[in-house]
């Protein structure tokens, strides 16, 4: 899934156990691999390996910051900012370790994490690119419910 499923749906997480920081931090980052379990589609997955690079980069990155602002004003003064941010980097870390040189190269080479890259790329279900409107929505669902998790009020100052 993009950055945006992600990083919302693993502050989500990080909220839901913010009493817990490794916790939250561990159950996101296995969060992402159930995400990304569910069928979707990200821009690549339509461009293709040969699509272009640079709009691609660029889709990603806008997607990653728009992301981050947004999950930084549903954060603003809430207590369990710190959390939430831990977990959001938990629950993306696997991507950008994957996806930014020169670690990403190194990180599906190396034999300690080549497993781990082939396993998060064969997890993934192959959705039809025509299939966009499936592809996207699913993904539009999951940051719905980060939102809503996100904004619902505290029920009491124990509880979150
Ligand atoms: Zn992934």
């Amino acid at each position: 899934m993009m950055s945006s499923s992600h990083l919302l749906a693993s502050g989500a997480t990080g909220r839901g156990l913010n009493r817990h920081p490794w916790a939250a931090a561990a159950a996101a980052f296995g969060f992402h691999f159930v995400l990304d379990f569910i069928p979707h589609l990200d821009p690549d997955d339509i461009w293709g390996d040969t699509g272009p690079l640079a709009l691609m980069i660029g889709v990603a990155t806008a997607d990653f910051v728009l992301a981050c602002v947004l999950l930084g004003f549903l954060l603003r003064g809430k207590p369990w900012r710190r959390t939430a941010l831990w977990a959001a980097l938990s629950g993306i870390i696997i991507d950008l370790l994957n996806t930014i040189p020169p670690i990403g190269p190194w990180f599906k080479s190396w034999w300690g994490t080549a497993w781990l890259d082939r396993w998060h790329h064969a997890i993934q279900p192959d959705v039809p690119t025509d299939a966009y409107l499936i592809g996207f929505g699913t993904q539009a669902i999951v940051i719905a419910i980060s939102v809503w998790l996100l904004l619902r009020p505290a029920r009491s100052p124990e509880r979150d």
